[in-house]
């Protein structure tokens, strides 16, 4: 089951792309808050299954919204791709990886334009991103999967020279820019995956590539993650992870490269879809 944020309102996506209207087709049943529906998940996948829907309509991708838009927690992962943890000149996390947040204002749909800011080292990070579906508290590796609502594509922007100001350095201000966390196209339940363990994801700037790899390669996969967090926090329904970033962002390179007005970022997810942002001075 694919659900989007249309236009701000909370949608299946049928067989043929089209969307439909969860609210209208439910005769009230959902509302129409795309953010709400992971507070009722079992209700609301249990209704999806069985519900007879009316034909879709069709949209435009930029009337999307981000599939979470107003999480209570995001959480987001360092270093957890030994290439990237390499090429940021950082050993490879033992016990926990780093977490920081990257602010609720930064989200956004997934195709924006994005300002970058002034004299800053603006860098890309395509994440898999996790929305959870059920309250976790000490769960179990094995029952990991059970919490998560889906899966969706996420850009975890980040402003190198904020990012890395001062002794402590200022993660969660350098990824929270306006429009540094767009996410979607929509949400994919972990069902329609082959294995929701093992997909791919890359990016693009301008056509050319510079990320590639495989969920599979993760330090701390999916299910590792939820359950060390959920040993320490409640995960909330609907709160989102970022996962982590593979090799190939611009501050790892030599030369370094960073994003530069007009610059076209395009980054993609196996089975999920993609996300476009262009940027602006
Ligand atoms: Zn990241």
């Amino acid at each position: 089951m694919r659900i989007a944020n249309v236009g701000g309102r909370l949608s299946l996506i049928d067989a043929d792309g089209r969307a439909v209207d969860v609210e209208r087709a439910s005769g009230g049943a959902f509302g129409s808050d795309p953010q709400a529906v992971y507070g009722d998940w079992a209700r609301f996948r249990e209704w999806a299954a069985t519900a007879t829907l009316p034909e879709g309509e069709a949209f435009e991708v930029d009337a999307l919204g981000a599939p979470a838009p107003a999480p209570r927690q995001v959480i987001a992962v360092g270093l957890n791709y030994s290439d990237h943890a390499k090429e940021a000149g950082l050993g490879v996390p033992e016990g926990l990886p780093p977490l920081f947040t990257k602010f609720a204002s930064s989200i956004t749909g997934p195709v924006t334009q994005v300002r970058l800011p002034e004299g800053g080292n603006t860098d890309w990070e395509v994440e898999l991103v996790v929305v959870i579906g059920k309250e976790a508290r000490d769960v179990s590796e094995d029952r990991a999967w059970e919490y998560v609502a889906g899966l969706t594509a996420g850009q975890d922007i980040s402003e190198r020279i904020t990012q890395l100001a001062g002794q402590a350095p200022q993660f969660s201000l350098g990824k929270s820019f306006p429009g540094f966390t767009p996410t979607g196209p929509w949400l994919v339940t972990p069902d329609e995956f082959a294995d929701p363990d093992d997909v791919e994801l890359s990016c693009a700037v301008n056509g050319e590539e510079m990320q590639k790899s495989r969920t599979s390669n993760l330090i701390f996969p999916v299910p590792t993650l939820i359950a060390k967090l959920s040993a320490i926090i409640p995960l909330l329904p609907g709160d989102i992870l970022f996962t982590g970033t593979p090799a190939g962002v611009g501050l790892g390179r030599d030369p370094q490269l960073f994003l530069a007005d007009g610059d076209v970022l395009v980054s993609r997810i196996e089975g999920i879809g993609e996300l476009r942002q262009t940027f602006t001075a």
